[in-house]
């Protein structure tokens, strides 16, 4: 076994990951990012689309553009990346159990910060252990980072932005979309992403949802049932469509394990996901440095991901004394700023009362605490 001592470790090389790791090593911090994967960057460079938003959050750049001008600015500041790296553990008192190169190692670290992302839901129903049944992140990580399509005719279930997305990303990637499916009346995701499916010709059944995937060894057809207002299916409404291919956007959740080995407070939140860590203004949980950054503080987008990244990575080289108050203060006022903006308005409406409704959890664990608030 190896060890591995630095300032700050990061878990997690998405953008929340990667922006709080130039944020500590640009302040003067030793820094070391740990990510399983073969190339950093996370989700970001699965999006090929433009974002959206307002200039401060580069929006018309697309995702992968972003990624790569994060992960420019990690290198320059000095923070060292290991990748096909897995961090399996973590002990209470933060040391990290790591699998690099083939080789135990534990890093010990003086603060931490766990940015690990989301993971896709499932949905269990006949047939859906099936080869060509898939999560649609699996499918877009095949097409935009793999470049393996991994079927001709595909149905979709679920339209919020992921099911959007993707279904407009098989298109692209030579796919034949035959359906978009949801349970619910109306679509979930964005008006401009459902524009492009629409558009585009995609037949959508909304208060629809699975019967039933058949097939001998992989996916051949699949049955559609139309739903009342209870999601009960009603009988005589089935449809049956060939394809190949079906692929689940039904919601993500936010990858905790590490932080609940930690022994990490927690709150249920279903806009964010499920069960979140608790955490102060500075990203801080329950365990005194250990922060979060990103999805994993419930799921929201890249963006916000970003500023929740930043502020967690100058949180934590003001705990090492490495900025003084006023610098942080300084950038953190910036940070929340920008933050407060990308939950504003109608869109980010939800995610600011499901985010106040974290702060205020923690505040409530502090005071039970005896704690500062
Ligand atoms: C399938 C999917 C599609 C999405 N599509 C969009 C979209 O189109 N537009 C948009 O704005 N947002 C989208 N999002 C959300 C957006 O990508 C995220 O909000 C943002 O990228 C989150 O950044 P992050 O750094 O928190 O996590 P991620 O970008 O997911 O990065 C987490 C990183 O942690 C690493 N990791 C996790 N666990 C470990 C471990 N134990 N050991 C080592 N490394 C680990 C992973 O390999 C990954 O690189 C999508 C999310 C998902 C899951």
């Amino acid at each position: 076994m190896k060890i591995k001592e630095v300032d700050v470790a990061v878990v997690g090389a998405g953008s929340a990951g990667l922006s709080a790791a130039y944020q500590a090593a640009s302040a003067g911090a030793k820094v070391l990012v740990l990510d399983e994967n073969h190339r950093p960057g996370g989700q970001l460079f699965k999006q090929i689309h433009k974002f959206f938003g307002s200039r401060a959050h580069q929006a018309g750049t697309r995702g992968f553009v972003i990624g790569q001008h994060l992960l420019d600015r990690v290198q320059e500041s000095g923070a060292e990346v290991w990748l096909d790296t897995l961090v399996y553990g973590m002990q209470k008192d933060c040391a990290l159990g790591v699998i690099h190169e083939g080789q135990h190692w534990v890093v010990k670290a003086k603060k931490v910060i766990v940015a690990t992302g989301a993971k896709e839901n499932y949905l269990a129903f006949p047939g859906s252990t099936l080869p060509g049944v898939m999560g649609a992140g699996a499918a877009q990580t095949m097409i935009n980072v793999n470049r393996v399509l991994p079927g001709q005719r595909v149905l979709m279930l679920g339209s919020g932005n992921v099911g959007l997305i993707v279904s407009y990303q098989l298109m692209q990637a030579g796919a034949e979309v035959v359906a978009l499916v949801e349970a619910a009346p109306n679509i979930g995701g964005y008006g401009v992403h459902a524009g492009k499916i629409r558009r585009a010709g995609v037949p959508v059944y909304v208060s629809h949802t699975i019967k039933e995937i058949r097939g001998k060894d992989q996916v051949e057809q699949v049955e559609i049932v139309q739903v009342d207002s209870k999601f009960q299916p009603v009988p005589g409404t089935e449809q049956v469509f060939d394809v190949d291919t079906v692929c689940l956007a039904v919601g993500l959740n936010p990858m905790t394990e590490l932080i609940w080995m930690a022994g990490c407070e927690f709150c249920f939140i279903p806009a964010f996901g499920g069960h979140v860590p608790l955490h102060d203004e500075n990203m801080e949980t329950t365990v005194p440095g250990l922060y979060v950054a990103g999805d994993v503080t419930g799921v929201e987008e890249a963006s916000s991901a970003m500023e929740e990244g930043n502020l967690a990575g100058v949180s934590a080289a003001q705990a090492l004394g490495l900025l003084t108050q006023e610098e942080a203060e300084a950038k953190k006022g910036e940070i929340r700023a920008r933050l407060d903006i990308l939950r504003s308005g109608m869109f980010g409406e939800k995610r600011r009362t499901a985010k106040l409704s974290q702060l205020k959890s923690m505040e409530e664990y502090q005071l039970k605490k005896g704690g500062a608030v």
